[in-house]
């Protein structure tokens, strides 16, 4: 298929390079200059892109991006076709979602939020999940898209509810992590050693995924970003917001929250999210160090 791909970051760059594997003609575009795709046509603006493509999928930082993108100075909104299939897999708020793909629809192409589960590891190797919201024939469209970048695509209802899904996703993922970083601050001061406490999570109920994934970097105290602190820190506010508007009250959120203010506010934000670990060392005074991993 004719793609065209906007925001070559830490997840996008791999998500364009397995649909040239997969033999899609790609026209990718970044915002600044030097992130390229072997075997796609670098486009200069978003529209060139974007023109004759069947399918546009976006993969940038935040609501505000992927809406200069869109309708932005040299944003894709004027290609739109009927026919064509614009695809988010951004985190985005799922209210801006709902009125970007009215003014996609607009035009007569058709909008699809699938954002995206399985971090820069998942990228690479091809093994993303999404969640999407859309229509069922848009969906089916995509098939030899999704398998090109993907292992599973869950359909979650109508336009919007992948972004709302993907926020439950985070605030687990965020809740999960901040777990186990109190956990190795408070049983590392009691005297416990990570190498030994490691194998108790991984044969116990407590194991999870975002513990597999994290651990190994934790404890080689590898914080360089998979996911950024602040996209994560992006991310809490848009759960906050949601839960704002929809009335709900999300005490434990509310506390992590304040751990990323001060993480943002040290500086930490261009590192891993697994960072926030080091301000509860320096609370404790105590650091986490694995020699396995
Ligand atoms: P990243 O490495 O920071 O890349 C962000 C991309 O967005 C870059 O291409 C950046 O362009 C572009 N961008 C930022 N502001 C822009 C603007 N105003 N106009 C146009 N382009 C803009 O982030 P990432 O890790 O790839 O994440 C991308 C999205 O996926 C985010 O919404 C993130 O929350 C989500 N996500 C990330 C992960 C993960 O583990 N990393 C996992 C799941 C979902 P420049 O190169 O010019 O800065």
């Amino acid at each position: 298929m004719r793609v065209a791909f906007l925001g070559l970051g830490i997840m996008g760059r791999p998500m364009a390079a397995n649909l040239v594997k997969a033999g899609h003609e790609v026209s990718a575009w970044n915002r600044s200059a030097g992130k390229e795709v072997p075997g796609a046509r670098s486009a200069a603006t978003p529209r060139e892109a974007a023109e004759g493509a069947e399918v546009v999928w976006i993969c940038v930082s935040d609501t505000a991006a992927v809406e200069q993108v869109l309708f932005g100075e040299n944003g894709i909104e004027d290609a739109l076709k009927p026919g064509m299939v614009v695809v988010d897999s951004s985190t985005i708020s799922p209210a801006a979602t709902r009125d970007f793909a009215l003014r996609v629809g607009g035009h007569g192409a058709e909008y699809v939020d699938a954002p995206v589960t399985g971090s820069k590891a998942g990228a690479e190797a091809g093994q993303l999940i999404f969640m999407a919201g859309g229509s069922e024939a848009a969906l089916e469209k995509l098939k030899p898209l999704w398998s090109a970048m993907g292992k599973n695509l869950f359909h979650m209802g109508e336009v919007g509810l992948g972004q709302a899904s993907k926020l439950g996703m985070n605030l687990m993922i965020a809740l999960t992590y901040e777990g186990f970083a109190e956990a190795l601050a408070l049983t590392g001061k009691l005297g416990v050693k990570p190498d030994a406490l490691m194998p108790l999570i991984q044969a116990s109920m407590v194991r999870s995924g975002v513990i597999d994934y994290k651990a190994p970097f934790v404890l080689r105290r590898d914080f360089s970003p998979n996911f950024p602190l602040r996209l994560m820190y992006k991310d809490i506010q848009l759960m906050l917001d949601a839960a704002k508007e929809q009335r709900v009250k999300l005490p434990g959120l509310e506390t992590v929250a304040e751990i990323y203010d001060i993480a943002v506010e040290e500086g930490q934000d261009h590192l891993d999210y697994a960072a926030t670990l080091t301000l509860l060392e320096k609370w404790a005074g105590v650091e986490v160090k694995g020699t396995a991993a």
